[in-house]
């Protein structure tokens, strides 16, 4: 079960109906909860708010990462759930491939612990928390901002502060959405169970990614099995909407897997521990606006969040890094809000332009993943992919390095095969 929180939330009739701080930043996430940490070192006056009561709770995300991503944002070990060495990719059909590592390539980490590091660092540096508490509005107030917030006993908060940090994730909640234009959002919606398994089973899925890949697998989309601690696997579904065609529910894709990958005997001896799931909503040429006036963006409700793999997570990390070091120089008189002018440029090439050929990628491979062909399709370029190894596959999916593959590969992950 998940752990109790350290953090309950403010009870209402302690609430003041006003705080006053330098940056607010609303949204615990990666992206908001390190923002806060790395302004907090910084000795700035930031108040870290939340929505959720308990930050254990809505563990949404299936959270595989490559292991340089640990070192690179200074991640301790406690927030890893489980280290993998393998990929396996199942389909499509029964076709099973395997790429062995020769060493830890990666982690899956406990995205609850990591949003509770990330807060305890915040807080351990003098930022302030309080959690269960839904930013409703903001409006510009003199040289700042007034940010409203209610609890859910309906009492109302107001916040003034000189910035404001959207870090609400895909929901968006104060920068809001821009018009679709030419760059919609594309949506892709996850369910994911976290199982307890006895130990014989649970050793089969240990150290490894395993993906399920084709039309008859998830039309569509994909499925997975991650471990996590010793007894404890993630199995989960993921497909991108497609407003054109009726889809099966997200559900009975999440049950056929199972059917599949389990026999009804293990299926009986697996005891679910928690179901979650939710929505990843990117544009894929990031064309939004990441601040307006004193309302900044981040994270994925700027799109960091790559629609390819359904990963977000060190992409929102890296939005915190790129807008920390700006956020602290305009707070700073001598820097004043010219300093943020050249966020969003700098988001974009801190991404790569990697970045955005996959999520063109991503919307031709899901979106198109909806019959034999397209299955023999995959079929054809996973075959191309045997000869590689666990790195090579680790460079193509985590660092999108399409050119590896060499140009035969290029039409087909453009789209023009
Ligand atoms: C099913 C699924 C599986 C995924 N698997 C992976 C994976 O394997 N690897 C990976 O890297 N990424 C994965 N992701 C994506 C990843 O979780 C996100 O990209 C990442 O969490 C984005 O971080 P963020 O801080 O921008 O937003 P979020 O993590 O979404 O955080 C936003 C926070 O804002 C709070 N909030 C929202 N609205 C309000 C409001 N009005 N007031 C106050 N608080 C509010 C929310 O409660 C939340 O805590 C997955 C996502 C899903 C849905």
């Amino acid at each position: 079960m998940p752990e109790a929180s350290p953090f309950p939330a403010s009870p209402s009739c302690t609430l003041p109906s006003r705080l006053d701080c330098r940056v607010l930043v609303v949204g615990a996430g990666p992206a908001g909860a390190d923002l806060a940490r790395q302004l907090a070192m910084a000795d700035v006056d930031v108040l870290l708010v939340d929505q959720l009561t308990d930050l254990s709770h809505a563990a949404f995300s299936s959270a595989a990462l490559p292991l340089a991503t640990m070192d690179r944002f200074g991640l301790p070990a406690r927030v890893a759930a489980a280290r993998w060495s393998q990929w396996q990719l199942i389909g499509p059909g029964e076709r099973r491939r395997q790429w062995r590592g020769s060493g830890t390539m990666g982690v899956v980490l406990d995205f609850a612990a990591l949003r509770r590091w990330l807060v305890q660092e915040c807080q351990a540096w003098g930022g302030r928390l309080t959690l269960g508490l839904r930013a409703i509005a903001c409006r510009p107030e003199g040289q700042g901002l007034r940010t409203r917030l209610r609890d859910r006993s309906g009492a109302v908060l107001d916040v003034v502060s000189e910035w404001v940090v959207d870090a609400t994730g895909q929901q968006r909640a104060l920068i809001g959405e821009a018009p679709a234009g030419r760059d919609p959002l594309v949506s892709g919606v996850g369910c994911e169970w976290l199982v307890e398994a006895p130990p014989n089973l649970w050793q089969d899925w240990a150290d490894q990614l395993a993906f399920c890949l084709g039309s008859d697998w998830v039309g569509q989309g994909y499925g997975w099995v991650f471990p996590m601690q010793p007894g404890r696997l993630k199995i989960g579904v993921c497909r991108l909407a497609d407003g054109g065609r009726a889809q099966r529910p997200l559900a009975a894709e999440l049950r056929s897997v199972l059917e599949r990958l389990f026999t009804a005997e293990q299926r009986q001896s697996l005891r679910v521990l928690d179901r979650h799931g939710g929505l990843i909503r990117s544009r894929v040429h990031r064309r939004e606006p990441h601040r307006r006036g004193r309302l900044l963006a981040l994270g994925d409700a700027v799109s960091t969040a790559n629609l390819l793999g359904g990963e977000g997570i060190r992409h929102a990390l890296t939005s915190s890094r790129v807008l920390a070091p700006l956020l602290l120089r305009a707070l700073d008189q001598a820097g004043g809000s010219d300093a943020l002018r050249g966020y969003p440029a700098d988001l974009r090439r801190a991404l790569g332009w990697r970045w955005s050929l996959s999520g063109r990628l991503a919307r031709r491979t899901w979106l198109g993943l909806r019959s034999p062909a397209a299955d023999r399709r995959l079929n054809a370029l996973l075959q191309g992919l045997e000869t590689c190894t666990a790195e090579d596959l680790s460079a193509l999916l985590f660092a999108y390095r399409f050119e590896r593959y060499g140009l035969r590969a290029v039409p087909y992950l453009l789209g023009w095969r």
